[in-house]
């Protein structure tokens, strides 16, 4: 019955992944210590400042000239 095991196992992952796809990428007030954008960190005061940020300083400014961005 390993065939059968296996595909119970491969069933539960991809139910995981489904539900973690389903939940928003981080609870808003949260905010990132490392820039999802340059992996620099983010300085504790601008994290206090703007909770739920998760870019720098630097990076926020790009994303918001980007057409589209929040
Ligand atoms: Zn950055």
């Amino acid at each position: 019955m390993d065939v059968f095991d296996k595909a119970q196992e491969i069933d539960a992952q991809f139910t995981r992944q489904a539900i973690e796809a389903a939940l928003p990428p981080k609870a808003a007030g949260e905010s990132a210590e490392i820039c999802s954008w340059c992996d620099r960190v983010i300085p504790e005061k601008r994290r206090e400042a703007m909770p739920g940020c998760q870019l720098c300083a630097e990076c926020q400014e790009i994303k918001e000239r980007l057409p589209g961005g929040r």
